[in-house]
């Protein structure tokens, strides 16, 4: 049996590795889960899940990750989950990471102490589980680039003009993924996939130059592997994250596969949503990049900012 910890389990990719462990009830224990403000529903878990250890504190949780087990998943969503990441590897647990920001903040400084105590990093993100799945058995020198797919999010094809006054609900209408606050509206940015590129450059040692981006609305195709001989490896699923969870977790998740229907690819307005390249811009200052975003995306929801603000309030922040 699987000793597991899960990290943000009372969240939207939270509650589906218990849904996704619940169905494969012999294999795993579940020994420790976090929270944060949804005390009640951690405590509803915990006794569903017969689970030991409960954390809400930061303190706690850093403490609960690194508690020894066989899998710590780390869906706390925000740089609220750098630390329990680097208690779990220091712990020496093996890592199933969506908390991405972990990642953008301190990619290099987890990859080396990963390597340093022996554990192994499992991307949950869908796109760099393809990624991941379309490298099985390859050798990483044979890659000539990665592509990353992107949904474009709820405002694909508006202009700026249009986007001046979008509002809050608009922006956390994703079309096709049901997503914590947080990620939605990095996805309507397309900060999330400027803090993809990051993620695959840290947990695939592809160098920047080598990852891309195509739009792709349907969400089916998560992910590409272009090899030096001209060939294209792909991954594609319905986009449901309980696919490359139970991936991560090695579990068993059935399902039956959408209609392919029609599948397009098209190239990103970087003129209109600017998330990848400030990303990609501020790469090396990853932390500030993750809290300054963290605080425009607050400020976005309580309405204190309008939605294109986000890219000058973080830019601005930035050069300070
Ligand atoms: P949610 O907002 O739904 O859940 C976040 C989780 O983190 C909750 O359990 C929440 O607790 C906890 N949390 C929030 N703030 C803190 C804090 N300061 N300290 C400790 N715990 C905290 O987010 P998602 O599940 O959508 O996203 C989680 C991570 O996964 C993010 O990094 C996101 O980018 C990534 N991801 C998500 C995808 C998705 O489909 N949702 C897809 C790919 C990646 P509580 O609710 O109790 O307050
Ligand atoms: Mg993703």
């Amino acid at each position: 049996m699987k000793r597991i910890i899960i990290l943000g389990s009372t969240g939207s990719i939270g509650r589906q590795v218990l849904e996704v462990v619940a169905k494969n009830k012999t294999e795993f224990k579940v020994i420790g889960i976090s929270g944060y403000k949804n005390t009640k529903l951690l405590k509803e878990q915990a006794s569903k899940f017969h689970v030991q250890k409960i954390a809400d504190t930061d303190t706690a949780i850093i403490k609960i990750a690194a508690q020894k087990c066989d899998l710590v998943v780390n869906a706390i969503s925000g740089l609220a989950g750098l630390a329990p990441t680097l208690a779990a590897i220091r712990a020496g647990n093996n890592l199933a990471v969506a908390n991405k920001e972990s990642l953008v903040a301190q990619g290099a400084k987890i990859m080396s102490l990963a390597k340093k105590h022996a554990v192994r990093i499992i991307p949950i993100d869908s796109e760099h589980s393809a990624i991941s799945q379309c490298l099985v058995g390859r050798d990483v020198k044979s890659v000539k680039r990665i592509i990353l797919t992107c949904s474009g999010g709820p405002f694909l094809g508006r202009t700026k003009k249009e986007l001046a006054h979008a509002t809050v609900a608009s922006a956390l209408n994703h079309p096709t993924w049901e997503m914590g606050k947080k990620i939605t509206i990095d996805s309507a940015t397309l900060m999330n996939k400027g803090f993809e590129i990051i993620e695959a450059h840290h947990l695939f040692g592809i160098p920047y130059e080598k990852i891309a981006v195509l739009i792709h609305p349907q969400s089916i195709v998560h992910g590409m592997v272009e090899f030096l001989d001209g060939s294209l490896v792909l991954q594609a699923s319905a986009p449901d994250m309980r696919i490359p969870i139970a991936y991560a977790l090695g579990a068993r998740w059935t399902t039956q596969f959408k209609q392919l229907g029609t599948l397009t690819f098209g190239e990103v307005d970087h003129l209109t949503f600017e998330g990848i390249k400030i990303a990609v811009k501020y790469r090396t200052q990853g932390e500030k990049l993750v809290r300054v975003n963290d605080s425009a995306v607050e400020k976005f929801l309580r309405g204190e900012i309008k939605f294109l603000e986000i890219y000058s309030y973080i830019r601005k922040q930035m050069r300070e």
